[in-house]
């Protein structure tokens, strides 16, 4: 039994940053055992982040369809969104990889452990099941994935009319009336996916532009598109108050003209930002070093604490994004392991907000390579001139493309509109081999596809342009 509780990895959390380092580990040859708090396995991403939230925006997407169905010479009769059986077909996507992830663990032998786990000393984990007395484990080694939560605004709890990504997943019906405060990707993706199911959506966001994150010219194309489906926008919006009652939730805030507003609403949405979760992990008593509640980590995830790593949302200076957590963890067990491997370049991070139109994007924006005093070409091409995007009906939209003066070697790659979310791998890829646009130029893509914008793109950085 002893032997049991000694492992050369444990892994605190079983979100895409944790099981897939466990399963990792495990393949390397490493006894790992993963300890999770909740009840299933899959962390925020699978439970109630991406993979719910973008099942519910397919139904949107499927809805949409319907809506066009006469444009594509189809008499689609009478349809309208049942919400309890898109509801449940969303959970029965998370269910069924829940218990995959859960299958993966059999298959590789990695222990799941029940409860919470928090430091006891080097080498040591104690855990709180949820039920019985508490244990511990030895570990070689140790991977804290314990992923975040949504960020409330002062004096607010979820629960009610107040909603984070977790209650608006799970809503007996659909609102007939939304204020979204914060236009980050939990922002836009939600008023994207409820515009389409009938909800009255008003989206404020602090600063002066929807995804903020995105290059302007991005931010621009996405907020005329979301006001297009008749989505109420107030950037430069700063919330004041929010104050729910019996039938409605008012939200008080400053415009960006200095005058006082107030809006109501059936429900609002809080999507701030998230903070890490790293409450009772007794972190004080290690040598982790924290920076405003993110843990500080190497190149190779390792923290201040020997045999303890980090990887995921709760690390400071990271992208707060599941793929980026997963090959965190894929560079902290090579590293334990002791297999070959660099460390991650976040700027190859790509980043997708699947709304719609969808947005994705990697490398420098515009203002990020101006602000680097980089000498760059800049080529657009829009969706207007690809065949498949007319044939899908998907036309709006564009692709630009950052390339290095010099050596043509593209910088930064930003996309808006049909099935971007696929074809920022290209980008990725080429980025990852230092590929210049000219490179991408002598690429032969598939036609009629989206993806051969990418080639019209790359032609668009040297002023060539054929299907415009
Ligand atoms: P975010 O930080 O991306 O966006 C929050 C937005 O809220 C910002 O634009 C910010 O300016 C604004 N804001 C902050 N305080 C405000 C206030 N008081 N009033 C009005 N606006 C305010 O956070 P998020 O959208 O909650 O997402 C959290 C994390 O999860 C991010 O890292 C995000 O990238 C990630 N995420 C990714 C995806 C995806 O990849 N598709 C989807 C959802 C979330």
């Amino acid at each position: 039994m002893a032997d049991k509780r000694k492992f050369d990895l444990v892994v605190v959390g079983s979100g895409p940053g944790g099981y897939w380092a466990a399963i990792r580990g495990a393949e390397y040859g490493l006894s790992v055992a993963v300890v999770e708090k909740d009840a299933r396995l899959g962390g925020t991403c699978l439970l109630v982040g991406c993979i719910p939230t973008k099942a519910l925006l397919h139904n949107a997407e499927v809805l949409d369809t319907f809506r066009r169905a006469q444009e594509f010479g189809i008499r689609a009769g009478e349809f309208s969104l049942d919400w309890p059986l898109a509801q449940s077909r969303k959970d029965k996507i998370v269910n069924k990889h829940s218990k995959g992830i859960e299958f993966l663990f059999r298959k590789h032998k990695i222990e799941w452990i029940k409860g919470r786990a928090s430091w006891a000393g080097p080498g040591r984990l104690a855990v709180a099941p949820p039920e019985g007395a508490a244990f511990e484990l030895e570990a070689k080694n140790i991977i804290l994935a314990t992923g975040s939560e949504a960020r409330l605004l002062p004096g607010l709890k979820a629960g009610g009319r107040v909603l984070t990504n977790v209650e608006i997943l799970s809503l007996k019906d659909v609102p007939k009336s939304l204020v979204i405060i914060g236009a980050g990707a939990v922002g836009v993706e939600f008023a994207s996916m409820y515009v389409r199911f009938g909800t009255q959506v008003t989206l404020l966001e602090m600063l002066p532009r929807v995804l903020p994150v995105e290059d302007e010219e991005i931010s621009r194309e996405i907020e005329k598109a979301l006001k297009k489906q008749k989505i109420a926008i107030h950037t430069g919006a700063r919330v004041e108050k929010v104050e729910p009652g019996p039938d409605k939730v008012k939200v008080s805030f400053t415009a960006a003209d200095g005058k006082a507003q107030a809006l109501e609403a059936e429900q609002v949405l809080v999507a701030v930002g998230r903070k890490p979760v790293t409450e009772g992990l007794n972190l004080e008593a290690s040598r982790v070093q924290l920076e405003r509640g993110f843990l500080r980590t190497d190149g190779f995830m390792r923290t201040g604490e020997p045999g303890v790593y980090a990887i995921g949302d709760i690390v400071a200076g990271a992208p707060q994004l599941a793929h980026a957590a997963s090959m965190e963890g894929m560079v902290a067990v090579a590293h334990i392991a002791g297999r070959p491997i660099q460390p991650l370049d976040y700027r190859l991070c790509p980043n997708c907000t699947y709304c719609e139109p969808q947005v994705a994007s990697v490398g420098l924006t515009e203002q990020a390579a101006r602000d680097r005093g980089l000498r760059y070409k800049a080529g657009k091409f829009s969706f207007a001139g690809n065949s498949k995007a007319t044939i899908l009906g998907q036309h709006e939209g564009f692709i630009k493309m950052l390339a290095d003066e010099k050596d043509g070697t593209i910088l930064g790659v930003h996309m808006i509109g049909p099935l971007v979310t696929e074809l920022v791998s290209e980008a990725t890829l080429g980025m990852q081999l230092q590929v210049s646009a000219d490179e991408l130029m002598q690429t032969i893509h598939a036609h009629p596809t989206v993806y051969e914008a990418m080639l019209d793109a790359a032609n668009s950085v040297y002023g060539l342009t054929i299907n415009m």
